[in-house]
């Protein structure tokens, strides 16, 4: 099995202690295995993209002493892989165009008799008669692509950190109207046609999972192993952000903490170092051991803590 490994951030925002704890687990999951690192700008979504940002999160992986294979990948220079999957999936008829907009499909979930949750599709457009289909046409909205996932179907898989977890997979989306093509879709292509075995990434896309596996076995694409991180909270509890304080390596920085006490302090969370430890990613990978116990014992790091 391939323990090729990926960070893979969306060049949106600076990151924050949180990312860069994944993309350093990601590192020494996949050097620990003497395998291959790539990293892989996500940068599909051009109305968030910020110049300047890629280059950032490239200098803070490298100030921590995160190195990675070969050039970086862009997903904006990969559309045509996408295409291809797109074009496959549509040829196999599990494709069909879908017009609801974001307020459609709020409601459709919530009417009387709306089975799904907030945010779960209900399969609207993929019921319409003739005629109904003829008037949406006419519409001019440009429709999105969803997947007939065939029902309800429940897709399971053991995470090696978060143990066995399953979700059920709606008709998500595969081309959005705008036709930029679904964070699933590229991921998935991009993991396979990357030859990554191990996907370690943020636990808030643990419920993408299914979806993309889905997607990997109607693509005949192999299927990677998976490792997702729990977030780093801030001390409200809520997911980091900018309002936590000194979340960023920048942020860090002008309060007078060098990358390597950064690396320090997300190293301690991860059980590898005793707090202010001096610890180089060299030094930690001598350390970790990929098989050893790390589930639920994920430390939380302060976005202040010195
Ligand atoms: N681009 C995604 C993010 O920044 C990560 C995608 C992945 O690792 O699968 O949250």
């Amino acid at each position: 099995m391939s323990h090729d490994g990926r960070f893979a951030p969306s060049p949106t925002g600076p990151l924050h202690l949180g990312n860069l704890r994944t993309a350093l687990l990601a590192w020494l999951f996949a050097r620990s295995a003497g395998a291959r690192f790539l990293v892989r700008m996500e940068d599909l979504d051009s109305g968030r993209v910020r110049p300047g940002v890629e280059e950032q999160q490239l200098d803070d992986l490298a100030a921590l002493g995160l190195d990675w294979d070969g050039p970086v990948a862009r997903q904006s220079e990969r559309t045509g892989l996408y295409e291809e999957a797109t074009k496959r999936l549509s040829s196999d008829g599990f494709l069909y165009r879908c017009y609801c907009s974001r307020k459609d499909i709020r409601e459709a979930a919530s009417a009387p008799h709306g089975k799904a949750a907030e945010g779960v599709y209900t399969g609207t457009c993929r019921k319409l008669t003739r005629t109904e289909r003829r008037d949406r046409e006419r519409s001019g909205r440009s429709p999105a692509l969803r997947l007939n996932a065939g029902g309800a179907i429940r897709i399971g898989f053991d995470d090696r950190l978060l143990g066995p977890r399953s979700g059920v997979v709606d008709d998500f989306v595969i081309r959005r109207g705008d036709g930029v093509p679904a964070y699933n879709l590229a991921v998935i292509v991009d993991d396979a046609a990357q030859g990554i075995g191990e996907v370690v990434r943020g636990a808030d896309l643990a419920d993408s999972t299914p979806r993309q596996i889905l997607l990997a076995r109607l693509l005949g694409l192999p299927q990677p192993t998976y490792v997702h991180v729990p977030l780093v909270l801030g001390p409200d509890g809520a997911r980091l952000a900018k309002r936590h304080g000194a979340v960023t390596l920048g942020d860090r920085a002008a309060i007078g903490d060098s990358p390597g006490e950064v690396l320090a302090q997300l190293a301690h969370g991860l059980g590898l170092a005793s707090p202010n430890e001096h610890v180089t990613s060299a030094s930690l990978l001598e350390r970790f051991e990929p098989s050893a116990p790390l589930r639920g014992g994920l430390k939380p790091v302060s976005a202040t803590e010195r």
